[in-house]
């Protein structure tokens, strides 16, 4: 991929009614989280499915192919009569090509001796997002656990060794090995694995209501499954274990199953991007 990435357009802001929502922010558009500060006895269904509420507080997410179209309906639950009916249209994204040469073709399609392992740990994975803390720690303003060059971006087609493969749904930052990453926003350790296959030192960390943030590669896993971080505490140190050409941090994030764009989280970096390993694109 080039080094210039495409902006990201501010999606056109979407008027919530105010007797429902008192406040909200994110952006509507495939890969978006909106958090929503509702009104008292509010409920909110998006596309007829009811959204968990905790302290007036609600997340919505929309994953990177999600369908334009999209209804979101809040019912007064007092005064059950008072609905609000909103039928949205998502901006859509506009998402890059990128072809990763030279990993090891053991990476790209896996030996036989490997499956085994890669199915125990998908279990793994999915085992720690099944539950969810009852907290709305998604709720704070996140920011970047890591800062530095952008090498990979949400959404992105990816050949592996000319190989088609799954889109790429994180965001990659350069960064040396062994830089800090710190927790994005608060939340509880819902897995802590050294040695995923593809992943390498993985953590996840669930914010509350089925908002998680994942963070792979890593050189060190510096946390426990069960710990409460909060935001800016090191959880781990960048590396490149795993399927990766260099190091970086791959942060990806969920609401439910659907895959969200961290980027969108989180304001500009604030460090000038780090001219070390500039020319190269670790994955
Ligand atoms: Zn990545």
């Amino acid at each position: 991929m080039s080094a210039m990435l495409a902006p990201v357009a501010m999606a056109a802001s979407v008027d919530l009614p105010k007797p429902f929502v008192a406040q909200h922010r994110g952006q509507f558009t495939q890969g978006g989280l909106i958090v929503m500060q509702l009104q008292p006895h509010t409920q909110v269904f998006l596309n007829d499915a009811p959204i968990d509420v905790l302290d007036n507080q609600a997340v919505i997410g929309f994953g990177r192919d999600a369908p334009l179209q999209q209804q979101l309906k809040f019912v007064d639950m007092a005064a059950k009569t008072q609905t609000a009916v909103l039928e949205l249209t998502l901006r859509p994204r506009d998402y890059q090509i990128q072809r990763i040469e030279g990993l090891p073709q053991k990476m790209v399609t896996p030996p036989a001796e490997a499956l085994e392992k890669i199915r125990r740990q998908g279990k793994i994975k999915r085992a720690a997002r099944a539950q969810s803390v009852r907290q709305t720690w998604f709720a704070e303003p996140f920011v970047w656990p890591v800062e530095g060059r952008i090498s990979g971006v949400y959404g992105s087609q990816r050949f592996y060794n000319g190989e088609p493969r799954r889109p790429h749904f994180g965001v990659d930052i350069a960064a040396p090995r062994k830089t800090p990453v710190r927790a994005p926003a608060s939340g509880r350790v819902s897995l802590a694995e050294t040695d995923m296959y593809f992943e390498g030192g993985l953590i996840f960390i669930d914010h509350g209501l089925s908002v998680t943030s994942v963070f792979m590669h890593l050189d060190s896993v510096n946390v426990a499954v069960g710990d409460i971080v909060q935001q800016g505490d090191v959880i781990g140190r960048v590396g490149s274990t795993g399927r990766s050409t260099g190091p970086h941090l791959d942060w990806r994030m969920y609401w439910q199953q659907q895959r969200i764009d961290p980027a969108l989280l989180v304001p500009p970096m604030t460090a000038k991007p780090s001219r070390a390993g500039k020319g190269k694109k670790p994955q």
